[in-house]
């Protein structure tokens, strides 16, 4: 952090060197897309493009198309999720290796685990392989959902496209000083929205919230799908049918990206709500899509597990007593620590 303050003073004293002629950012996939367009806000030149549509989701299967593989041809700066999420990418950047690649991952301590159940690539293919489950642990992708990470993620990507491209460097690193202002306030929207919820065990469709669930707090128990996009078999079925009873479990948390079908048979098993959490993989081009999502998922973390189970109801004067949502009051409390930069 003093290392990316120290660079934002430096460029900006070289700002009015910002040039108009093009430069062509590509971005693997949805949250990096869309950290890297705040970056990259009001940059003169900058042609911003994702690789993956913004309708892919996760990439753990996907596959280069010739599109893409013209469009990677033209990039001036190629900018990574890293953490094992881009294996498809791997021998064509070792097959240019001129092109400058942010790996927005750097530094970010990251939650290990045994691919055999998260569905998860090694970095390293055995010879006969592109791609092989692991029996040791790899890197969980998906380290966005935390916030404090995805705060040091967006600083990575202003550090790297200012080295890529120096005439701009003042407006990426003054733009990512912006957002991670924006993001920690997110911060403390969260924790308040989340603080104090009567259950903190989850199941989620697929293995995308580990990091989300260490900083507020919860524990991943289960995930539905321990393969991404493909459905549990009835056996999986039953064992989660009978944790979620065994738990009390008042809601089971689907994906919009992947079918809800498991969760709601699920549901109609042992009368858990079904929810929906985002892992922000899919969305709308927009400036504050990731920090709209974040505030979604936590008004629903907040709803789904604050209402009770049907036959666990209580008289309707003691359902009114739960506390209030402490989002209201979060922008008006300036003494609270969450806002100190
Ligand atoms: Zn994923």
């Amino acid at each position: 952090m003093r290392h990316f303050s120290a660079l934002l003073l430096v460029v900006t004293a070289l700002s009015a060197r910002a040039t108009t002629s093009s430069f062509t950012i590509v971005a693997s996939f949805y949250p990096v897309y869309i950290a890297t367009k705040n970056v990259t806000r009001d940059a003169p030149g900058v042609d911003l493009r994702s690789l993956a549509p913004p309708t892919t989701g996760c990439l753990h299967d996907y596959q280069l198309t010739p599109a893409d593989i013209l469009l990677l041809e033209r990039a001036d700066v190629l900018v990574l999720n890293g953490a094992g999420m881009e294996p498809m990418l791997a021998s064509w950047i070792k097959q240019h290796p001129h092109l400058p690649v942010i790996d927005s991952s750097e530094g970010i301590p990251l939650i290990m685990q045994s691919s055999l159940h998260a569905h998860l690539t090694c970095h390293h293919p055995l010879p006969h392989e592109q791609e092989h489950p692991c029996h040791h642990p790899v890197p969980n992708p998906h380290y966005w959902l935390s916030v404090t990470r995805h705060m040091r993620q967006v600083e990575n990507i202003a550090m790297g496209l200012a080295a890529a491209d120096p005439l701009r460097a003042a407006y990426y690193l003054t733009n990512a000083a912006s957002y991670v202002a924006t993001l920690r306030h997110l911060r403390c929207e969260l924790r308040r929205i989340l603080a104090d919820l009567p259950q903190r065990e989850l199941i989620t469709m697929h293995d995308a919230f580990p990091y989300f669930a260490q900083e507020f707090g919860f524990t991943i128990i289960a995930v539905i799908q321990s393969e991404p996009g493909q459905a549990p078999s009835a056996r999986r079925l039953a064992e989660l049918a009978q944790l979620i009873r065994a738990k009390g479990l008042r809601a089971i948390f689907a994906e919009p990206q992947y079918s809800d079908a498991p969760a709601r048979t699920l549901a109609r098993e042992t009368g858990a709500a079904v929810a929906m959490l985002d892992p922000i993989v899919t969305g709308p081009d927009d400036l504050d899509a990731y920090c709209a999502a974040m505030r979604r998922n936590a008004q629903t973390l907040r709803t789904s597990l604050t209402t009770p189970l049907p036959a666990l109801s209580p008289p309707p004067h003691i359902s009114k007593s739960l506390s209030p949502n402490p989002a209201d009051t979060c922008a008006a409390d300036p003494t609270n620590a969450c806002f100190a930069k």
